[in-house]
């Protein structure tokens, strides 16, 4: 099965707010699907945290690489796009764009031998796995009016981020996090992220140290970004001291760069993106060097459908990754797909069992918010 062809479309029209402090509007284009086609008809998806039109330059570049390669053959092809381009947009677009192409190639694999991709990366651990359901933080009042719903539909662990918290004022962090506590009850999860690679973050680790011990007093299971995403010293020094677990790493790209991160110490839970850090090929990866340091791996996964897809498959594949993560309230998420996700009673979600990514787009709504002729169109 030979690759002929690589396509984009980007998702617009519902695109979430980030939480950024210059915030995202709806047709602003974020999430970018990609398509890999084959001589076969075969064609795989994947996601790509970044706007179209960079996807598309790094097209440019890659598109070469990838026409008449072996569409089977996802690790290798995904390390030749990262070995040829050492001078062209490592890292950054062009590391992103391999992301969707490395998965949308595991989704191919799969198709073709009839396997979910968890099955391929070397066996399923687990059949289904804890969502959390993510979402930005607000004055506590509204907050509250956010989680109270997802509580009361079966929701059992909770991620709130960015807003205000460590914006405005100490005592106003403490009265969104006792809210949020209260609210969910004592036994569900509750996780907080500070966000700190928003663009005008301005506090440092000793602000992260006081943040910490407060979430401790409210049972909160891990610190997400509390420092600057290049400060690897502090987060060295934060998780030392810090009563709880210290996350990150949702912007670093590339499994060579979660390396001085794992081995020094600095995260008690790394949070890569499938989207970003160059696909599941990457991404299992830093997985298994992780685990390998006593360090867990839970995606970060503020992206679209098919994104939360290659990360169900990924969590069924990694024995310490027990959670994914679940944007609530956007229709990258919930709209773009044939079937729904949906809760069972313990609150989990299945992970599919079908070939590929085990999953399927629904044309009609994808078309909605991204050009589905482009993507996924006969060639022009
Ligand atoms: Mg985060």
């Amino acid at each position: 099965m030979k690759i002929t062809d690589v396509r984009a479309a980007g998702l617009r029209g519902a695109t979430p707010e980030g939480g950024w402090t210059e915030e995202l509007q709806p047709d602003d284009v974020v999430h970018t699907l990609v398509a890999v086609h084959t001589d076969g008809g075969n064609v795989g998806v994947g996601s790509v945290f970044t706007s179209e039109n960079l996807v598309r330059a790094a097209l440019e570049v890659l598109r070469p690489l990838l026409i008449g390669e072996n569409a089977l053959e996802p690790e290798r092809v995904a390390e030749k796009l990262h070995r040829t381009t050492f001078w062209l947009g490592r890292g950054g677009s062009v590391t992103h764009t391999i992301s969707g192409i490395d998965s949308a190639m595991w989704d191919l694999l799969g198709r073709a031998t009839g396997q979910p991709v968890g099955r391929l990366l070397g066996g399923r651990y687990r059949d289904r796995v804890r969502p959390y359901a993510s979402l930005l933080m607000d004055r506590p009042d509204r907050l509250v009016e956010r989680l109270r719903p997802l509580a009361d539909a079966g929701w059992a662990a909770f991620k709130i981020g960015w807003g205000p918290f460590g914006r405005i004022s100490n005592q106003l962090d403490e009265q969104i996090i006792t809210a949020a506590r209260e609210t969910v009850g004592p036994d569900a999860l509750l996780m907080v992220d500070a966000g700190a690679s928003d663009g005008a973050w301005s506090q440092g680790y000793k602000w992260a140290l006081r943040a910490a011990a407060m979430l401790a007093e409210h049972d909160v299971v891990w610190f997400e970004e509390p420092l600057p995403p290049d400060a690897l010293e502090d987060y060295v020094r934060l998780r030392e001291h810090s009563p709880v677990a210290v996350a990150g790493g949702e912007v670093l790209t590339r499994r060579q760069s979660f390396l001085p991160w794992i081995e020094s110490g600095a995260l008690d839970i790394v949070q890569p993106d499938v989207t970003k850090v160059g696909g599941i090929s990457e991404l299992r990866r830093i997985g298994w060097n992780a685990h390998d340091h006593g360090v867990r791996l839970i995606p970060h996964g503020w992206n679209t459908a098919v994104g939360l897809a290659t990360d169900l498959q990924i969590a069924s594949a990694l024995p310490d990754t027990d959670l994914v993560e679940y944007v609530t309230g956007s229709p990258y998420i919930d709209d773009l797909l044939t079937t729904e996700w949906s809760l069972d009673s313990d609150g989990m979600l299945a992970i599919p069992e079908g070939p590929g990514l085990g999953i399927e787009l629904d044309l009609d709504s994808v078309s909605r918010y991204a050009d589905v002729e482009t993507l996924l169109g006969p060639a022009r």
